[in-house]
């Protein structure tokens, strides 16, 4: 268990290195951000700061001398970034998660041999197996690079099996899967966490909604019957025993339409804090960037309380220039995270808006 005072490194600078930093002060924690570029908003809340690159062995082995444990705020750590550090400090999550999450061949056969239902999938890597999965999957279909996608990016969606080449060649051939297009209802989330004793909390069931690919509101409970949110709960600490998992993940889902009543199946799993899990800085005693110190540090996690109905809205490129109208609106939090460029797309912050449960 490490004391009050520790330090946590974490490799990353974005707004979830920046709230875990916050919530990790909160607990008397001191953390360092090991992140390269120089303008990195997480820099401006910890105590230490150093700005090198992933590949930088005697900055990161500099970092991992003067840190307690070491995490990490986004999934693309390289599998050799993460070793070195190991060799100097612990690093929670374990890195073989790594390996598993930066891959989604490698986590849809890790999911599947679990027993959870994902889309469809088929591995591709050339334009043969391409036709061939579109034989057995079938369209409409989604084609994933397998590695380094997110908001949408490096995927492509098929609807006609003449275009599927092209596709393929503007993914830069790289290796890809071909999944089934799921018709879901709605998207939702699972925040969980899970600390080395084997505790498991998970917040309540998120629901998602996403405009242009990057996610624009979440709601929390999500609008679905109860024994369904208990399966998602039941899913994403499944998943979190497997990895024998030290810290905060989530599991997205689709909620599908079936006969019997709707399903869920696994689309991806975040071994990190994550953006659907903002509400609960607001919505909850307990953050899950608190939960993820308190996980990784060895400490006891808290019972996922939720407070009230929270609603979660992210402030993307230029839309951070309303946050005046923001600041006004009784019973709203707002969360800045002190980037200077509201490029397009970009999240630059978030509200929160917790309301009394409804009768
Ligand atoms: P991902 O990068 O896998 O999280 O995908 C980004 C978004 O694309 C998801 O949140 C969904 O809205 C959509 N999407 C991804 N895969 C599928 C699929 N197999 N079927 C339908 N929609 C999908």
């Amino acid at each position: 268990m490490l004391a009050p005072g520790s330090t946590i490194g974490i490799l990353g600078g974005g707004q979830l290195g920046r709230m875990l930093a916050l919530a990790a002060a909160r607990l008397g924690f001191k953390c360092h951000i090991y992140a390269p570029e120089p303008d990195s908003p997480a820099f401006d809340v910890v105590r230490f700061a150093t700005c090198a690159d992933y590949t930088d062995a005697v900055a990161l082995e500099n970092f991992a001398d003067e840190v307690d444990v070491v995490t990490y705020e986004f999934e693309n750590v390289p599998a050799e970034t993460a070793s070195l550090l190991s060799a100097h400090a612990p690093v929670l999550p374990d890195p073989k998660v790594l390996e598993i999450t930066q891959d989604r061949l490698a986590e849809k056969n890790f999911i599947t041999r679990l027993g959870i239902a994902t889309a469809a999938y088929a591995d591709v890597t050339s334009e043969a197996d391409l036709a061939a999965a579109l034989s057995r999957i079938g369209l409409p279909a989604v084609l994933k690079t397998r590695r380094f996608g997110y908001d949408g990016k490096g995927q492509a969606m098929l609807r006609e099996a003449s275009a599927a080449a092209a596709a393929f060649r503007e993914l830069g051939g790289n290796p890809c899967i071909l999944e089934a297009f799921v018709p879901f209802e709605r998207e939702v989330s699972v925040i969980a966490a899970r600390n080395a004793d084997g505790q498991i909390e998970c917040f309540d069931v998120t629901e998602n909604e996403h405009r242009d690919h990057i996610l624009k509101v979440s709601r929390a409970p999500a609008e679905i019957p109860e024994s369904l949110a208990s399966e998602a709960r039941a899913i994403a600490r499944a998943i979190a025993e497997a990895f024998g998992y030290v810290g905060v993940m989530a599991v997205e889902m689709f909620v599908v339409p079936a006969p019997g009543g709707p399903t869920l199946a696994v689309n991806e799993i975040a071994p990190r804090v994550h953006n659907s899990g903002h509400w609960t800085l607001d919505g909850c005693a307990v953050s899950q960037f608190e939960q993820h110190v308190r996980a990784i540090a060895g400490w006891p996690l808290a019972p996922a309380r939720r407070h009230g109905r929270a609603t979660m809205t992210n402030l993307i490129g230029d839309e951070v220039e309303s946050h005046g109208q923001w600041l006004a609106r009784p019973g709203a939090t707002v969360h800045l995270y002190g980037k200077t460029a509201a490029r397009p797309g970009r999240k630059m912050g978030h509200v929160t808006v917790i309301e009394p449960e409804k009768p």
